[in-house]
């Protein structure tokens, strides 16, 4: 730090340097650092940050200083570019990350479906082995009522009696709980999960965080109070010397919008802000490194049952990330395939730079070319017909797959009162969560086609004067 620098500069990044001085002091003295290999299992701390758009991360390039702690903690670690989501909202996305099924697989669609108890959870399987397990999760519908507890010998929801999830802070609680459950004295190897919730509307203002007044400007206010948080849990477990045997993720369910397409919030497009999410993996005695191969959150639970040595039960089907004792390792692009069918109907394929989404319900294809147009404006599907045609095959074929229906959950009073006060239900207990406005209001992309901006415009005006539940 030289004293020319201004004084805002000292604050979070200082902390967060001295904290990567103290990391690595640690770890240069450590002789007994879990590495892949080894007979005894690591340590895995799961962290989910909702509704976090991988673009507004530091290590991701946003040009705020949002997250100081995690761009430390991805120093250190292997930073997945190109992570997608096979959903745009939470519940559907959690169930993909926990059971490393697509949502066509698990069944879980729309917001009143559970996670059926026969499914095979990242949390089972590790217990199976001899894991203890604990999650703590900040949003009722990730209540055990929806089955998301299934093999956590402690479930935590203690943090929705504070409040709306949406209108408190939940950060504190949920780093604090990881505080307690990753303490050394306890029985390892541990399996933790921290949901955090934050950077989901509303989006409040937190002292010593503000960019600005405006939505987008609160939204970073979350994501780097939310940071905070996670910087006070990292630096407590390198005091304790846990990153030396703990292998540690970063990753969101879903990103955000603000009217990059026309919207606000999420659930009912496939857009790169909604479906690209961060992903981050810190594996002890791993090289740094920047992988910029396509992933899925399904490669995820596969490749940690590989990091740990477990087999890798069947249903578990996406390819773990390969990788050696030095790191992991560049690979093929996977075919991500992403789906909404909450409100919205719609599929997409994200197949190396390509991407197709298909809006069903409009019979209306978007094709995008990821390497030279990041912000998905110009829609390619007239100019580049042979490729519109081959990725809609594939989604076809996709759609095609058989697909598991779930039971309908029935709640019981006391969830369906905290759905209420939420928003979530209406008079008559069936309605969808006011999460967005209705569908009929999206707009397209700013450079289409002649002939598809036409039939959009066509669409919106014939939608104008139609009821849509
Ligand atoms: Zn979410």
């Amino acid at each position: 730090m030289t004293p020319a620098n201004p004084a805002p500069a000292l604050s979070g990044r200082a902390l967060s340097l001295a904290m990567l001085a103290l990391i690595s002091l640690l770890l240069v003295g450590c002789t007994d650092r879990w590495r892949v290999g080894d007979d005894d299992p690591p340590n895995i701390l799961l962290i989910i940050v909702d509704t976090l758009r991988a673009d507004h991360l530091g290590l991701y390039g946003y040009h705020r200083d949002t997250s100081p702690n995690l761009d430390i903690l991805a120093e250190r670690s292997s930073v997945f570019e190109r992570a997608y989501s096979h959903s745009p909202w939470t519940m559907p996305s959690v169930a993909s990350i926990l059971t490393g099924l697509e949502p066509r697989e698990h069944g879980v669609s729309q917001w009143q479906d559970p996670l059926e108890r026969q499914l095979v959870t990242i949390s089972e399987v590790l217990q199976e082995h001899g894991y203890r397990t604990a999650a703590g999760v900040s949003h009722h519908i990730l209540m055990p009522e929806y089955n998301y507890d299934q093999g956590f010998e402690v479930y935590n929801t203690s943090v929705l009696d504070q409040g709306s999830p949406h209108l408190i802070a939940s950060s504190p609680s949920i780093a604090q709980f990881g505080l307690v459950q990753t303490r050394p004295r306890r029985r390892e190897p541990w399996f933790v999960l921290l949901h955090f919730f934050d950077p989901h509307a509303e989006y409040l203002d937190h002292e010593g965080h503000h960019f600005g007044d405006e939505d987008m400007d609160r939204y970073d206010s979350e994501i780097a109070f939310t940071d905070a948080h996670l910087g006070t849990l990292f630096e407590r477990m390198a005091e304790r010397g846990q990153l030396e045997k703990t292998i540690v993720v970063l990753v969101a369910d879903h990103g955000e919008e603000f009217r990059d397409h026309g919207r606000i919030m999420h659930t009912l497009t496939l857009y790169e802000e909604v479906i690209h999410i961060p992903l981050v993996v810190y594996v002890p005695g791993f090289e740094a490194r920047r992988l910029d191969h396509v992933v899925a959150e399904t490669q995820l639970a596969p490749t940690l049952f590989a990091l740990a040595g477990l087999p890798v039960p069947p249903s578990f089907g996406a390819p773990a990330i390969p990788f050696d004792k030095g790191g992991f390792l560049q690979a093929d692009d996977y075919q991500v395939h992403a789906e909404t069918r909450e409100k919205a109907n719609k599929d997409a394929v994200i197949d190396g730079d390509w991407k197709l989404i298909r809006d069903n319900k409009r019979r209306r294809f978007q094709l995008f070319d990821l390497a030279t147009d990041p912000g998905e404006k110009k829609n390619l599907r007239s100019k580049e017909r042979a490729r519109k045609g081959a990725l809609a095959s594939e989604i076809e074929a996709h759609a095609a797959l058989p697909r598991t229906e779930v039971q309908t959950l029935v709640l019981g009073e006391e969830t369906k009162e905290a759905l209420r006060a939420l928003g979530y239900l209406g008079p008559e207990g069936d309605q969808a969560p006011p999460q967005d406005p209705p569908d009929e209001t999206e707009e397209v992309p700013a450079e289409l086609d002649p002939d598809e901006a036409a039939a959009a415009v066509h669409q919106q005006r014939g939608a104008a004067n139609t009821t849509t539940q």
